[in-house]
């Protein structure tokens, strides 16, 4: 680089004197085809659900840059985080949006009564991601680029097959549908009333794919401690690669009983709104597989927080939901990660992951790579504005 190139290069950009102009908020419905049912429904805690609710949040600049970033809740929730984050969103005017860290923590304090968890921190979730699809826009790179990735595509397994509203011949030609299309693994839902259903669907499915295949089960905390372990015991011979969520959420000790009792590896953490909560779990010794959703813990700036804390204790990570967001941090994890296959969300978006080979595959598009689609503006059912779009 000759001497005045570099003196170029030593200028503050446009970039840094860019300041959020306008902030869109957007609250979706989407509807699912079918009711939905996991061991909540069945323990009756849940009725079975029948939408997602999904905020997302626009934030655009003077200088005409934009993020996406959405948030979302199910059952109930969906009507607070919105209002939530109509509240907050115009500390974020005048400020430069590459300020990530900064802007998360100025929204956390305008809604500080309100709490550093749960569903305040899930509806400032929504700007947070905007602002990391900006900024890796701005860049012209994939975020897992701009975050430094290690590699290009992600394990992926399917979920949304293995629900226990589904007839065991439904999961089973679900299983192979996903496998044929590419998907690496496959996800049964557990943690019936009756553990000798949840033996009896998990036993068909593994007599029913090649032995290879990877198979995990998610018990969705409906079992108690003694059941717990009763049933690991008895799935121990299957070789999962893991057991989702065995336990209460909460109950660190729990899940660290379990997982030194048990050689099938512990997964959890989908449930938790915080760092902390994930750190409290982490110390404990609770979880092999940590499983962080990023719209529950406040957003990337969180996530990136609490992967870093993961790495350091050797964990594997499998990110829960949103595979939309969760391939590009699952992409920039040193260890080799998990990706959850949903295909719910799907028709919300004009792009589509690309599955082959057992992995989902990072695009070349900047920032998320995703924009909404026509039926997702024909499924609004809020909107809200601050600031003035340039
Ligand atoms: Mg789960």
């Amino acid at each position: 680089m000759t001497d005045s190139r570099a003196h170029l290069a030593a200028q503050p950009g446009a970039a840094t004197l860019d300041r959020i102009a306008h902030v869109q908020l957007r609250s979706i419905t989407l509807p699912l085809a079918t009711a939905i049912s996991d061991a909540k429904v069945l323990t009756g805690r849940q009725r079975p659900m029948t939408e997602v609710a999904l905020l997302f949040a626009e934030v655009t600049t003077d200088g005409g840059h934009s993020g996406l970033g959405f948030t979302y809740s199910k059952r109930a929730g969906g009507p607070g985080q919105f209002a939530h984050a109509r509240e907050v969103a115009d500390v974020l005017l005048g400020e430069d949006p590459s300020d990530i860290g900064k802007l998360w923590t100025k929204l956390c304090w305008a809604g500080a009564s309100v709490g550093r968890s749960g569903l305040a921190t899930q509806a400032i979730a929504a700007f947070d991601i905007a602002l990391w699809d900006l900024k890796a826009k701005r860049a012209s790179l994939p975020l897992a680029k701009l975050l430094g990735s290690h590699r290009d595509s992600v394990r992926t397994y399917n979920t949304s097959g293995g629900f226990l509203h589904t007839p065991i011949g439904e999961v089973k030609d679900n299983a192979a549908a996903a496998l044929e299309r590419g998907i690496g693994g496959i996800k049964l839902k557990v943690g019936q009333p009756d553990w000798r259903a949840d033996v009896a669907r998990v036993s068909a499915v593994r007599e029913h794919l090649d032995p290879d295949v990877p198979l995990m089960i998610d018990a969705n905390q409906q079992w108690d401690r003694s059941t717990a372990i009763r049933m690991g015991r008895i799935f121990e011979e299957l070789g999962l690669v893991w057991i989702e969520e065995p336990l209460d959420a909460y109950d660190a000790e729990g899940h660290a009983a379990l997982a030194r009792a048990l050689d099938t590896p512990i997964a959890t953490g989908e449930m938790l709104s915080s760092v902390a909560e994930h750190v409290r779990m982490i110390d404990a010794g609770a979880v092999d597989i940590v499983q962080p959703d990023a719209p529950r813990v406040g957003g990337i700036t969180q996530f990136l927080k609490l992967a870093a804390y993961a790495e350091t204790r050797h964990l594997d990570l499998a990110p829960h939901f949103a595979m939309e967001i969760h391939c590009h941090l699952a992409a920039a994890y040193p260890l080799e990660p998990w990706v959850e296959h949903f295909d719910w969300l799907d028709p919300l978006f004009q792009e589509h992951l690309e599955i082959r080979g057992g992995r989902m595959w990072i695009s070349d598009r900047p920032g998320l790579g995703i924009t909404l689609s026509e039926q997702a503006h024909a499924w609004t059912v809020a909107t809200a504005e601050v600031g003035t779009r340039p």
